[in-house]
């Protein structure tokens, strides 16, 4: 992170310390942060202000900073702005989820938001999806806000580095499955859409590894998979070069190793929580 844009890093980031318990609430100003990064994040117009504010989508609808009265149906979908940052996304090189149990940063997702922005059915999905050149393997990716581009932009980053490119191919040619994108589906075990219905995830996957891969994995029962960390340590779990959640990072892009609940072959296109500069 470059050191002058610590600060508003911080700003972003405030309400981990609410979650934290090491304050009571995001500073008023803080709110408003948060909503000029969903504005700039998604190019969509700002309503009101702070905690008072809401972000507009295309034909009106609004989506309040914070929903009041709410009752998240589902877990990881939330119905406001505030939802969306409750748990900061750390750009250190951290196992998030071994630290803070149920910290998933970047897991929390609003559904009216990305509909609007990506599409709001296969068929809307799929007639913006492109083809990239994913360091020699061609994937389909959403060419809204910017997604596509971005994942080209990662795959440069890779290329120029010999060693994480060999890497990235040396798993395709071991398995043509290895890496895996736009899939219209829900999450295992929710009725929520996959951040990979909207073509703005990618996989990356080793399946001749015989770590975990996905946190349910852990044990044959959800409850107790959700306590993973009483009976596996971090070594257990698969993971890819530090060097690739860095290239993804810088472009905009969240590691779902960094979850409490791990996905660590995922990668989101998630430009929120990255303002500009904030990772160089
Ligand atoms: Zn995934």
């Amino acid at each position: 992170m470059a050191v002058r844009n610590r600060g508003l890093m911080l700003i972003v980031c405030s309400t981990l310390l609410a979650v934290g318990g090491l304050s009571a609430a995001a500073p008023y100003h803080d709110e408003q942060k948060q909503l000029e990064r969903m504005a700039q994040a998604y190019g969509l117009p700002l309503h009101g202000y702070g905690r008072f504010g809401a972000l507009g989508l295309p034909g009106g609808k609004l989506i309040p900073y914070t929903a009041t009265g709410k009752r998240e149906p589902n877990p990881w979908a939330v119905s406001d702005i505030r939802g969306i940052f409750r748990d900061c996304y750390p750009l250190t090189n951290v196992r998030y989820g071994l630290k803070h149990r149920n910290t998933d940063p970047g897991r929390y997702r609003n559904y009216p938001l990305l509909m609007a922005v990506y599409g709001a059915s296969a068929a809307e999905v799929r007639r913006s999806l492109v083809r990239v050149d994913f360091c020699g393997t061609m994937v389909l990716f959403s060419s809204r806000n910017g997604a596509a581009a971005a994942l080209s932009r990662v795959s440069a980053e890779i290329s120029q580095d010999p060693a994480l490119l060999a890497w990235v191919r040396q798993l395709v040619r071991r398995d043509s499955q290895a890496i895996g994108t736009w899939n219209w589906r829900t999450i295992a075990g929710t009725t929520n859409l996959s951040a990979h219905s909207f073509g703005i995830a990618i996989d990356i996957l080793d399946r001749s590894s015989a770590k975990y891969a996905y946190w349910r994995h852990t044990s044959g029962n959800e409850q107790a998979a959700s306590f993973w960390p009483r009976f596996i340590t971090h070594e257990k779990i698969w993971e890819p070069p530090s060097g690739i959640v860095a290239c993804f990072e810088r472009h905009g892009f969240i590691w779902g190793g960094k979850w409490y609940h791990f996905d660590p072959m995922h990668f989101e296109y998630r430009p929120e929580f990255f303002p500009p500069g904030s990772r160089s």
